[in-house]
C-alpha cells in the first residue's frame, strides 16, 4: 500500500472533476488537497509528481452514513425474504445470535472492500449485536478498517430491551445497560481520534426505540455529551415503529427522541421516512441530520424518505447503504443512483439532478458524521478521492462525464485515495485477495445458518 507522501502529487487534467476551478486537476500533499489548478494554469507548487487523470472522472470520496457490516453474512436469507422490518428482524436475530469473532471479521472486511470498490473513502458502521463471545466487536472492526486504510466512524451500538421486556430481539443478543455504557466509554477512550484527518472515530448508537430502554437512551446521550462524541440511531423507519411508539411511549418517535435528550446537532438518524411537516423544522432547528437509505427502504417496503422536503426545511441529508441484509448490497455509487431515481421521481427534474445525489453522498454525508475536512474537493480538505473510468459498455457514447456516472450506473471505481494514500489502484485493493475472502466469507455465512 502506498503511503501518504510528503512530496506533492498533481492529479492532472481529469476527464471531469466535481469541483469548481479545478479543471486542470488538483495537487495533494501531506494527505491534504493543497491546490486547485484552473483552466490555463499550472500548479504553483513546484516539483509536483504527476498522475495523469486523463481517463478519470474525479469525485470527492463518497461517505457512507449507515451500515451494519456483519449483515453481509445474511444476505437473501430464505426465511427473511418478502418481509417487512419487524418480521424480517425476527427471522434474522437467531442467526445473528450465532455470530463468532472470526465470522464478524470476514463480514466486516468484505463489506468494507465492497464499499471501497464502489467509490467510498469514509464509512460508518452500526454494530449492535453482542451475543456472548462477541464483546470485542468494535475492536475487531477497528483492526479490519486499519488493514484496508479506510476512514471510519464506527458506532458502538446496543440493545437492552429484549422479548422479556416487551422488545423485539431475543434475550441472547442483548446486553445490560452497565455493560454497554462501560464498553462504550472503553472504545471511545481507546480508539476515538479528534480533529481534522481523524482516521478512526467512535460514536454511540442504541439500536432503535423498540430494542433499547428509555434509561439507556438517556444515559447514552449523557455519556456522548461528556465524552464529546456523536450519537446515531434508527428513527422513523416504518409505520410499525410509529405504532409501537404510540402504544408504548404514548408519543411519536421524534417526541420520544426529544424526551430522551437526543434532539440536537450531535445526532444523525438513519431513515427518517415518516417525519411529518411539523417535525421537519424541529429537526432543522436542532441540527439533527438524516441518513437516507433508499435501497433498504424499498427492499423492506418501509416507504420513501421525503428528502427534498427535509432539505427545504433545512435538514442536512446524507446517504447510507444500510445493512447488507436489507439492501443486500454495499455499493455506495449504486446507492447514489438509486437515491437520484427515487427522489427525482418524487420531486421532478427541476429539483433533483445528478449533482444533488452526489452532494448528498459527499457534503451531506460529511455533515451527518460532523466532519468539515472531508466530502469536498477544496484547498485544505483531506485528499480523499474516488476516480472512475468510463471504459465500460454502459458509458459508451456519453456526453457529460459527471452525469454519466450517475445516469449510466457507475458501480466500480478505478482508484481510491484516502488521506493522500492510494488504497485501491487499477481496480485492485493491494494486499487483499478477493477470491480467498469470498471463499472464507461464504463458508462462514453457511456455518451461521441452521442446518
Ligand atoms: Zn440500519
Amino acid at each position: 500500500m502506498t503511503r501518504a507522501d510528503a512530496a506533492p502529487l498533481w492529479i492532472k487534467d481529469p476527464l471531469a472533476i466535481l469541483a469548481n476551478g479545478a479543471e486542470r486537476g488538483i495537487v495533494v500533499q501531506d494527505g491534504r488537497i493543497v491546490e486547485l489548478v484552473a483552466t490555463g494554469r499550472t500548479p504553483a507548487t513546484s516539483d509536483a509528481r504527476l498522475f495523469d487523470a486523463g481517463e478519470h472522472v474525479v469525485l470527492p470520496g463518497l461517505i457512507n452514513t449507515h451500515h451494519h457490516f456483519y449483515q453481509t453474512l445474511t444476505r437473501a436469507v430464505p426465511d427473511a425474504l418478502d418481509r417487512e422490518l419487524f418480521a424480517w428482524l425476527k427471522a434474522l436475530y437467531p442467526i445473528w445470535a450465532r455470530l463468532t469473532p472470526e465470522a464478524l471479521d470476514l463480514g466486516m472486511t468484505l463489506a468494507m472492500a465492497e464499499l471501497v470498490l464502489s467509490g467510498c473513502t469514509t464509512t460508518t458502521d452500526h454494530h449492535y449485536v453482542f451475543p456472548a463471545g462477541l464483546e470485542e466487536a468494535v475492536d475487531i472492526e477497528v483492526a479490519a478498517a486499519k488493514r484496508l486504510g479506510l476512514r471510519v466512524v464506527l458506532t458502538r451500538g446496543s440493545m437492552n430491551r429484549s422479548q422479556r421486556d416487551g422488545g423485539l430481539p431475543p434475550d441472547s443478543v442483548v446486553q445490560d445497560e452497565d455493560t454497554i455504557l462501560v464498553d462504550s466509554e472503553r472504545v471511545v477512550a481507546r480508539y476515538h481520534e479528534r480533529g481534522d484527518g481523524a482516521m478512526v472515530q467512535i460514536a454511540l448508537a442504541p439500536c432503535s426505540p423498540f430494542t433499547v430502554t428509555t434509561s439507556l437512551m438517556r444515559a447514552t446521550a449523557e455519556l456522548a455529551k461528556r465524552l464529546d462524541v456523536r450519537l446515531h440511531t434508527h428513527l422513523a423507519e416504518t409505520e410499525d415503529e410509529n405504532r409501537y411508539c404510540l402504544e408504548v411511549h404514548k408519543c411519536r418517535p421524534l417526541d420520544y427522541l426529544e424526551e430522551c435528550g437526543w434532539l440536537n446537532d450531535s445526532v444523525w438518524l438513519a431513515h427518517g421516512v415518516h417525519f411529518n411537516t411539523d417535525e421537519m423544522p424541529r429537526l432543522a432547528r436542532a441540527g439533527t441530520a438524516i441518513s437516507h437509505c433508499t435501497c433498504s427502504n424499498q427492499m423492506l417496503a418501509s416507504g420513501a424518505c421525503p428528502v427534498c422536503a427535509l432539505e427545504d426545511a433545512g435538514v442536512r441529508i446524507g446517504i447510507g447503504v444500510d445493512g447488507s441484509a436489507s439492501n443486500n448490497s454495499s455499493n455506495l455509487m449504486q446507492e447514489v443512483r438509486a437515491a437520484f431515481l427515487l427522489q427525482r421521481g418524487r420531486y421532478g427534474v427541476e429539483r433533483v439532478s445528478h449533482r444533488d445525489a452526489l452532494r448528498w453522498a459527499t457534503q451531506g454525508s460529511a455533515a451527518c458524521v460532523g466532519r468539515t475536512d472531508i466530502g469536498k474537493i477544496a484547498v485544505g480538505a483531506m485528499a480523499d478521492l474516488a476516480l472512475f473510468k468510463l471504459d465500460e459498455l454502459r458509458f459508451s457514447g456519453t456526453g457529460d462525464p459527471l452525469a454519466a456516472l450517475v445516469l449510466c450506473g457507475a458501480h466500480r471505481a478505478d482508484r481510491i485515495m484516502v488521506g493522500g494514500r492510494w488504497i485501491m489502484e487499477d481496480g485492485q485493493i493491494p494486499g487483499l485477495d478477493l477470491a480467498d475472502l469470498m471463499r472464507r466469507h461464504s463458508a462462514a455465512a453457511r456455518a451461521l445458518r441452521p442446518a
